[in-house]
């Protein structure tokens, strides 16, 4: 064939319907870009197989052997594969959790390599989940190997249908006739980094002439994701710096300092700082787009209304909007509260100075609601408080200056973007967030926002113990932990039970539960998971389950009540102001607990099958204990086994309070795919080899290298081929979460 064939080109007609259409069905492919956009996972060094005798534990190796037995079991609801190798020195296990169509194709008598870390599991050498590259039937293995044109053999994470060898194949084909390829990346850029051109970059990753070659080669590709990306986020910020904006500057003798005369603590040094960048941003003409992260209880909400009334003074108004009914109906009583008689301007009560406040949620009755949308309509209310339930057509602003999103991650961008469009002028956005984010992750996901971090918690808070309480091994814990409850109780403090679903045998309510997006990101990288992992209905505590039964057993006599997400909002605020008021002695709740939920009395928080839960929302959660000034307890119940990963996660949770180390966990045990994977469309998508954590220096040259064309080039006229590939970006990302601001 000619080497004619473009990136556009459909698989079809060149490698065999058949192959095609499992590509399509495996990976979603369809063009010759597709395909060659699949990158192997690693290479297998052709004559460099090691010894099965001879593996010590740790080691990276490939081995060559044949497959002697298979077997499966069950164990703790997961499927497990073992398989038996064996290259005639010795025999080794391997194992696959999770994934039974693997059977179907490591068959007895097979040959192939395999390619992993040899650990050890019973005092047997061992590689868990190893890449492999089946021989095909009827090959011996040098006719098989001599098939490769190259010394490099790569390994492609594989599907049901597609092993990596059928891959390969597929990609000798195309690769053998691959016409030229216009680089988008310019020149200068290659250049300095030493980076090849996209084509020897996509020949090189298939086929390396060296293992050197094939790292620059996955070098440069990745670049290209973060540069793409940065490129994107550049263009925004330069946008967002074109938009007019009502500056608002703080008076010397307005609401604001009335305000902090009344204020009953000092700010930390963080608010201080945090409320300058703020005060400064919101002086400009153009609109703030500011993400303030802060650990939970690190004063966020009291920044946050400072820079609310900063706007009031000038006329202008607030909207605050929070993921949930409960979160918007704590907000409006904290914010009320810190306000006292400052919130209730033009009434009888008020004291001629401040403001009025508005709570807009979708359960308001319709005298309530009408109420509420007369004063945000005239301006009366100048803080509005609630969920989305403001976003809907109904609602009219006098002068939106000002929109504060808690929890930035459960809001969409179409959800902003409509607020947004109630104000005359683009208002001044700042976005909170309670989950850290460390810093590249900031930079690739929010880029086009500025950052600002509350590191400090106010002083006079004691820090949390965290205890694991492997129930699967001693049981006995766990009577011990609610004894603990009791004697807290016995005190006179409260508690928190928190489990992952409302009742028995259906979906949890956890963020742990599988997402899409993990299925995808799963089966790009081989891996299957189990249809009960993604239904989330494996045997877990309900609060429905729960509540009753340890009313009647281990916590009787005990005032508690359930609190759950299904709950009509009359109960739902009915059981927090009891449990507020000090009225209920312990609330068994699922995560709607989780966010903003202040009451500084409790101070023991036990989580059931606290596994189920990501590291980042357990720190979440036992954030509501030990806000005031006693100390709080959290209890992580699992039934996990001692050695597990889930035990390991847990374990670090309860080993550090520091909210940016745990979310580097989090990310690390999410495979960080996540973070970017929830962005991407199953597999058409820009970001395949980036990995926020362990490409921060390629991030932050993708960013100065961004930063620096866009400011002498915003449009990118100069480079449309890199300006196409940016506006494809564009349109992948319109929907999605990395359209952030
Ligand atoms: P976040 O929103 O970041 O979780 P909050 O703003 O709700 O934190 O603050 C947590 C608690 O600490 C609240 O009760 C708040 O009134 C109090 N607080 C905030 N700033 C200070 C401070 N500088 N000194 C003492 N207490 C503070
Ligand atoms: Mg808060």
């Amino acid at each position: 064939m000619a080497t004619s064939l473009l990136l556009t080109d459909r698989l079809k007609g060149v490698i065999g319907d058949r192959t095609a259409d499992a590509l399509a069905k495996s990976f979603g492919m369809s063009t010759v870009e597709d395909l060659l956009r699949h990158y192997p996972r690693r290479y297998v060094v052709r004559g460099e197989f090691s010894d099965i005798a001879e593996l010590l534990e740790g080691d990276e190796v490939t081995v060559l052997a044949e497959i002697a037995a298979v077997k499966t079991r069950r164990a703790n609801g997961r499927n497990i594969l073992e398989v038996n190798v064996t290259d005639g020195s010795a025999v080794m296990s391997l194992t696959f959790f999770n994934q039974p169509w693997r059977e179907k194709e490591l068959k007895v008598g097979k040959t192939g390599m395999f390619a992993g870390k040899v650990g050890s599991f019973n005092g047997k050498r061992q590689l868990s989940h190893p890449d492999y590259q089946l021989i095909p039937d009827g090959d011996d293995v040098d006719s098989a190997l001599a098939g490769f044109a190259g010394k490099f053999l790569p390994v492609y994470p594989a599907g049901g249908k597609m092993p990596s060898w059928k891959i390969s194949q597929c990609l000798e084909i195309v690769l053998d006739s691959l016409g030229e390829i216009e680089d988008y990346l310019p020149e200068s850029v290659r250049n300095e980094f030493g980076y090849p051109d996209l084509k020897q970059a996509l020949v090189s990753i298939h086929k390396p002439e060296s293992l050197e070659a094939a790292e620059l080669a996955r070098l440069r590709l990745t670049f290209d994701e973060a540069i793409l990306l940065q490129l994107l986020l550049a263009q925004r910020r330069a946008e967002l710096k074109e938009l007019d904006a009502t500056p608002r500057k703080i008076k010397t003798d307005g609401l604001v300092s009335v305000f902090e005369a009344k204020l009953p603590f000092k700010y930390t040094d963080g608010q201080l700082e945090v409320n300058k960048e703020i005060a400064e941003d919101m002086q400009q003409p153009h609109p703030m787009h500011r993400l303030l992260q802060g650990e939970v209880g690190s004063g966020k909400t009291v920044v946050a209304l400072r820079a609310m009334l900063s706007v009031i003074e000038s006329g202008g108004q607030a909207a605050l909007l929070a993921p949930t009914e409960v979160l918007a109906g704590q907000h409006f009583k904290t914010i009320s509260k810190l306000l006292g008689d400052l919130a209730l301007a033009g009434t009888l009560q008020g004291s001629g100075e401040g403001t009025q406040l508005a709570l807009l949620t979708g359960s308001l009755s319709a005298p309530a609601k009408r109420e509420a949308l007369g004063k945000i309509k005239s301006g009366e209310a100048g803080i509005v408080i609630g969920t989305h339930a403001l976003i809907s057509e109904g609602v009219e602003f006098d002068d939106l200056a000002l929109v504060v999103v808690d929890e930035q991650h459960r809001f969409g961008v179409e959800q902003r973007d409509a607020l947004r469009m109630k104000a005359a002028k683009p208002p001044h956005v700042l976005v909170m967030t309670a989950t850290p984010i460390p810093r590249t992750v900031a930079m690739t996901i929010f880029g086009d926002l500025d950052v600002s971090t509350l590191r400090q918690l106010p002083s006079g808070r004691i820090p949390i113990q965290t205890h694991v309480i492997p129930v699967l091994e001693k049981p006995h814990y766990l009577e011990r932990a609610w004894e603990r409850v009791k004697e807290e109780i016995a005190k006179g403090h409260q508690a928190y039970i928190v489990a992952p679903r409302i009742s028995a045998g259906e979906e949890d309510e956890t963020k742990a539960k599988i997402s899409q997006a993990d299925i995808e990101m799963a089966k790009l990288m081989g891996d299957e998971i189990s249809s009960e992992e993604i239904a989330g209905t494996k045997d877990m505590a309900s609060v429905e389950e729960l509540a009753p039964k340890l009313a009647t057993g281990a916590l009787k006599g005990v005032k508690l009540a359930p609190l759950h997400g299904r709950q009509s909002s009359e109960l739902k605020d009915e059981t927090m102001a009891a449990f507020a008021s000090g009225a209920l002695d312990v609330l068994v709740a699922t995560t709607v607990i989780e966010v903003g939920v202040d009451v500084p009395n409790a101070s023991v928080m036990v989580i059931m099958d606290a596994d189920r839960f990501g590291v980042s929302q357990l720190h979440q959660l036992r954030g509501r204990v030990g806000r005031g000034t006693i100390p709080g307890l959290c209890l992580l119940v699992s039934g996990s086994s001692e050695e597990s990963p889930a035990m390991a996660r847990l374990t670090a949770v309860a080993g550090t309070l520091d909210g940016f180390e745990l979310s580097r966990i989090d990310l690390d045990q999410r495979r960080e795919g996540d973070v970017l994977g929830r962005a991407q469309s199953g597999t058409k998508s820009h970001l395949r080899l980036l990995r926020v954590l362990r490409d921060e220096e390629l991030i932050e040259q993708a960013r100065r290298v961004a930063t620096d064309l866009i400011s002498t080039d915003p449009k990118l006229a100069k480079y449309s081929v890199l300006a196409a590939q940016v506006n494809l970006l564009r349109e992948e990302e319109r929907s999605t979460f990395l359209d952030k601001g």
